[in-house]
């Protein structure tokens, strides 16, 4: 008997916007910081009479971060809450968008960190319930599915379940003992990701990676007997392809150079993540992509999704930045 525990349904998307510092290159080579977080909530671009007044120069979300600010900031304001949903019976989702070079990888990896050793810090203090928590991590490329935890690369099937929805058949799940399993197997998940890299020309920046933690629980007191009820839901946290990899695809119009690569996760994922912020109770095409059918129960309906947009201030960069805050809106 897998209880599901309801939550409002109008819940929005929770929507978070950092802003990087400039690297190291980016200051060797003089680069201008053209955008920045002028107070708690507002991005602002400073370099307007460059651009003329064509375009707003200032964007108001929840919170906005400048590069300062530590991951633990960004994490605590959102994400803990929808990670921890997990111990509760409730799907989640933790998306980073934005473009490459842009802090996706550095932004997730702190936020999977950090709810990790919440989830078990949760784990330890409820001794009333038995949890079980299972890891597993894939990666999409070019709309093949990869098991990041196996050697074997050969392609995932996604599988229809009448029940469960889209299934990703024969991932490999390992049981997560404690936050140092954690970083050994993202060790593992890093070192698979990277076979390959060189002969796929920028294999990183097209793929979208995802680990997923399950947690499983039930109350002692009824463990083995016929009502124990066990609450069972999985938190996503996903580093999805750079943004760049949409809006090329986006600006060649309709007819596409031949070989063109167009992301259509990415695309998908975009379109569906703005009819979830317009409350469209219609049709939703998660079946359009892989990315959308592997994540359609952690998304919408009774799940929670916090999305942190990442930003480059650099100069060179303000088309890709402008294109993710117009994402960031679309999504709140
Ligand atoms: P992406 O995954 O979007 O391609 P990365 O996360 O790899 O980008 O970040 C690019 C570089 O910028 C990395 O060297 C990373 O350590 C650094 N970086 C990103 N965000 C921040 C930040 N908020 N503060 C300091 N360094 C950052
Ligand atoms: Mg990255």
């Amino acid at each position: 008997d897998k209880t599901h525990v309801p939550i409002a349904r109008e819940e929005k998307i929770m929507v978070l916007v950092r802003l990087r510092p400039l690297n190291e290159k980016e200051i060797l080579a003089n680069e201008a910081a053209d955008w920045e977080c002028i107070n708690d909530t507002t991005v602002l671009y400073r370099n307007t009479l460059r651009e003329g007044s064509t375009f707003p120069s200032a964007y108001t979300f929840d919170r906005v971060y400048r590069g300062e600010s530590p991951t633990r900031q960004v994490y605590e304001d959102g994400p803990k809450e929808v990670a921890l949903s997990v111990v509760k019976g409730i799907n989640s989702s933790i998306f980073a968008y934005g473009q490459t070079s842009s802090g996706k990888t550095y932004t997730m990896t702190g936020i999977t960190e950090f709810a990790v050793a919440d989830i078990f810090d949760y784990i330890f203090k409820h001794e009333d319930r038995a949890f079980v928590v299972k890891f597993s991590a894939i990666e999409i490329y070019n709309e093949a599915i990869r098991d990041l935890l196996s050697p074997d690369s050969t392609p995932l099937r996604l599988r229809d379940d009448p029940e469960k929805g889209a299934v990703v058949e024969k991932t490999t799940e390992e049981i997560l003992r404690d936050w140092n399993h954690l970083k050994d197997l993202i060790s593992v998940c890093e070192a698979q990701r990277k076979i390959g890299e060189t002969s796929l020309n920028q294999k990183s920046s097209r793929s979208h990676q995802i680990i997923k933690l399950t947690v499983e629980s039930s109350a002692r007191e009824f463990l083995g007997r016929e009502n124990s009820a066990t609450l069972i839901a999985s938190v996503n946290f996903i580093d999805l392809a750079g943004s760049e990899r949409a809006s090329q695809a986006l600006s060649a119009g309709s007819r596409l150079k031949e070989g063109c690569y167009i992301n259509r996760s990415l695309l998908t994922l975009g379109t569906v993540i703005r009819k979830l912020s317009m409350g469209r109770q219609g049709h939703i095409n998660y079946r359009d992509s892989k990315l959308t059918r592997i994540l359609q129960p952690c998304l919408g309906g009774n799940a929670r999704t916090a999305i942190v947009c990442t930003l480059s201030p650099a100069r060179s960069h303000v088309e890709q930045t402008r294109n993710t805050l117009l994402f960031a809106c679309c999504a709140k």
